[in-house]
Formats: C-alpha cells, sequence, structure tokens
C-alpha cells in the first residue's frame, strides 16, 4: 500500500523534512544541513572515530589545542593589542609616526616568538593525540603574512576586533600598520598551524559528543540513529535533539552535555521527551551532575538511562552502563 500524503500547509517543502514512519511510529524531524555536512567531512570522521574521544587523555589535549587556538587567533597577545588599539586611535591619521613604529617594531619579535610557541606547543600536543588515535588530525600548516616594514602581522577588523590576514593572497596589500603598501613577493611569512576548521566547529558546538554518544548506541543491536535534529513534539513545538534513536518502533531521545549541567538543563531534557513521546531517554553528561536533586529526578526515572562523569570512562565501560539501563530490554 502506498503512503498517501497530505500536505496541510506549505512546511514540507519549506523546511527539508524527513518523515519517519513505521508500524507504531510517526515522527517528523528536520536535520540540521550544517552538522550533517560537517559529520561528514572526512577529518571529523577520523576524529570521531576515535575508541576513547570523550575520556580525559584526548578530551583534555583537545581542550588545551582549542584553548591556544582561541589566545592566538581570538584573543591576541597584549603587544597586538596595543598596536591595534594605536592604529585604532590614529585612524584618522594616514601615517604612522616614525618614532612609533621604532616602538612597534621592537615588540615585533616577541609577536613572532609567541606564534611560532604556540604552533609547536600546539603540533605536540597533536602528537599526544595522535598516540591515542593515529590516524586522528586536528592541524593544518598556515601562513601568516607580515609586512616587511613594520615586521607586524597584517590583520584586520572585524566587528571591532582584530583578525588576522591568514593564507596566501593575490595583490598588494597596504599594511595596516604603518600603511606601506607591501608586494606579495615582499611579504614576510611565518609558518604556523591552526586547527582544520570542521574540527573546531564539531568541538566547539559538542557536536563530537553527541555523534560519540550516538555511535554507542548504534553499536547496540538495531538501532538506527540521528544527531543533532529537530524533532516535532505534539504540542507543535520543534525539539532540538542531540540524539534520536529508533529500534523496532521504540523512540530514544538523547541529551548531551559536555558543560555544566544546569537544572533547567533537566528539566529543558524532560519537556522534550514527555512532548515528542519517546519512549526511553538517556541523559549523559561529560561531568557529574551539581544537584543531588536533578540527579535523583533522573535516577527515579525508569524510562532513563543516566550516565554522569563519561569524562572518566572509556568507551567499553560506556557501553557497560548503557547496558545496565533499560535500553538492554528493547
Ligand atoms: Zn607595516
Amino acid at each position: 500500500m502506498p503512503v498517501t500524503q497530505i500536505p496541510l500547509d506549505s512546511s514540507l517543502e519549506q523546511e527539508n523534512v524527513t518523515l519517519l514512519i513505521g508500524k507504531n511510529v510517526v515522527l517528523k524531524l528536520i536535520e540540521d544541513q550544517e552538522s550533517k555536512s560537517l559529520l561528514n567531512d572526512q577529518h571529523v570522521q577520523k576524529f570521531l572515530a576515535t575508541e576513547d574521544l570523550a575520556f580525559r587523555d584526548f578530551r583534555k589535549t583537545m581542550d588545551k589545542i582549542m584553548e591556544l587556538e582561541t589566545k592566538t587567533f581570538l584573543e591576541p597577545t597584549r603587544e597586538m593589542r596595543e598596536i591595534f588599539i594605536i592604529r585604532r586611535i590614529m585612524s584618522r591619521r594616514k601615517r604612522m609616526p616614525k618614532n612609533l613604529i621604532a616602538l612597534i617594531k621592537s615588540r615585533s619579535r616577541k609577536i613572532y616568538k609567541d606564534f611560532l610557541e604556540v604552533s609547536k606547543n600546539m603540533l605536540e600536543l597533536e602528537k599526544k593525540l595522535k598516540k591515542i588515535n593515529s590516524e586522528v588530525e586536528v592541524l593544518n600548516p598556515i601562513t601568516l603574512s607580515a609586512c616587511p616594514a613594520c615586521k607586524i602581522p597584517f590583520y584586520h577588523e572585524r566587528s571591532g576586533k582584530m583578525e588576522f590576514l591568514l593564507g596566501d593572497y593575490k595583490e598588494a596589500l597596504r599594511c595596516p600598520t604603518c600603511d606601506t603598501l607591501v608586494n606579495r613577493d615582499d611579504v614576510e611569512r611565518i609558518n604556523i598551524v591552526k586547527v582544520i576548521p570542521s574540527i573546531e566547529k564539531v568541538w566547539k558546538r559538542n557536536l563530537w559528543f553527541e555523534e560519540y554518544m550516538a555511535s554507542i548506541v548504534r553499536s547496540l543491536e538495531g538501532w538506527r540513529t540521528w544527531t543533532s535534529v529537530y524533532v516535532l513534539g505534539m504540542s507543535g513545538v520543534l525539539h532540538e535533539v542531540d540524539v534520536l534513536a529508533i529500534k523496532d518502533g521504540y523512540v530514544l531521545i538523547g541529551e548531551c552535555k559536555t558543560g555544566k549541567v544546569k537544572r533547567e538543563d533537566v528539566f529543558t531534557f524532560w519537556t522534550k521527551v514527555s512532548d515528542v513521546k519517546s519512549h526511553i531517554s538517556l541523559f549523559a553528561s561529560i561531568s557529574e551532575l551539581p544537584e543531588t536533586e536533578t540527579r535523583g529526578f533522573l535516577q527515579k526515572n525508569p524510562s532513563v538511562t543516566l550516565l554522569e562523569k563519561v569524562g572518566e570512562l572509556r568507551k567499553s565501560e560506556i557501553l557497560q552502563k548503557m547496558r545496565e539501563g533499560v535500553i538492554r530490554r528493547i
């Protein structure tokens, strides 16, 4: 028997909707296209194939890499910020006075040294990751261009913040610090490393943890999973769901938390679980729940599997704990 589709409005065409229809389940979901393409990225796939991805050795090393990345590219050093501020203050004047350029030039050695030092540290940390998963690659070599006259790396301003010009470019550039017109061939190049953009996004958005938990659910027999989707609840509200899993018409909703879990998080999660009418659910947190009350709420509920301190667990241990939960009955 074919399925008769009766669209009540234009939402089906507009929203990139997926309808899941089974013997005793109907779900409308919208996949997050960006998350989907990130999860298909080859660097991300190798990264996510790490067996003990959430375990402290890997996770903390990755956190340190991200911290260095932020410090270098999003929170530039004091010296660079000074130059940026001086330049902003003087923005009406075309050229910087010579004595100021001399002062800036004397700072540039420290700026170069900092960049190279950070890159070295990041590469060391990547080696640590490779000891855990030899396939993993999180850094890309990248060139930072600097002005041959004042020796300060090129940057531009974006929403009031300093952003470095990365990679190569075709035409002559005007130095934002000393206003010299610099030909492509005369540019000073500093070879550094930067986190691969897709890896950075997957890490910052916690997509890595969602997909990791989804992969563990998939390793139990018969489950199909979706990561980072919007699911329509009975109330007509779309809920952001970290992990949706289905087996034999049973629906599982999973919430994955890498940061500190707040009381509201648990209740928002519970709203999704009831509104989507999921049969069982999973609440996974990298750290410990801070409140005994919310822990009690989740523990007392037989349809919830609570996984705390996942950041201290290897994959086999997570799998073991999951099997001890309600999921084993399905
Ligand atoms: Zn310059």
